[in-house]
């Protein structure tokens, strides 16, 4: 059995909704990133988390707090979900945290297949700032009654 843990990121998670199913998918499938496991080998997964959210240039770290949450129930490998791996400047600083915390933890950077990395930066980049249409917000509401 392999216990898997997966960090996602906290953009992709939390501002635009994702429940990470594209990633569960292809672990049940054993596709894109699950595919390095052999067949007789039962998958559990452990935990999903998001990351501890931009901007963590002063503190990579932070990540561990996050990581902790699945690192410490004997997990055999941490997967970075897709959209980190597309998507986050900070992925070589987290690696480097979580090697340092945690020596024996098999990293893999991704889950589901892979898409085109620039047509899904631009695809999230809608979904985060949208061109068309902007919603409007208490910002509007103020600036109107003033
Ligand atoms: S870009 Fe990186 S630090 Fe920012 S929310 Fe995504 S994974 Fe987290
Ligand atoms: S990798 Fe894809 S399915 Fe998984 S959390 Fe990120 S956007 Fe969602």
């Amino acid at each position: 059995m392999a216990r898997i843990g997966i960090v996602t990121c906290s953009n992709c998670t939390q501002d635009t909704n994702c429940a990470a199913v594209v990633c569960l998918a292809d672990m049940r499938k054993r596709q894109g990133f699950f595919e390095r496991y052999r067949p007789h080998v039962a998958l559990d997964l452990v935990g999903i988390i998001n990351c501890a959210g931009c901007p963590t240039l002063a503190a990579p770290e932070k990540i561990l707090r996050k990581v902790r949450a699945v690192a410490e129930f004997k997990l055999d490998a941490l997967h970075f979900s897709y959209c980190m791996t597309a998507l986050c400047p900070f992925l070589d600083m987290y690696k480097k945290a979580v090697k340092k915390e945690y020596p024996e933890l098999e990293m893999v950077f991704g889950t589901h297949k892979p898409l085109e990395k620039k047509e899904f930066q631009a695809q999230v980049g809608e979904l985060l700032c949208p061109s068309i249409s902007v919603p409007r917000a208490m910002t509007d509401l103020i600036k109107e009654g003033r």
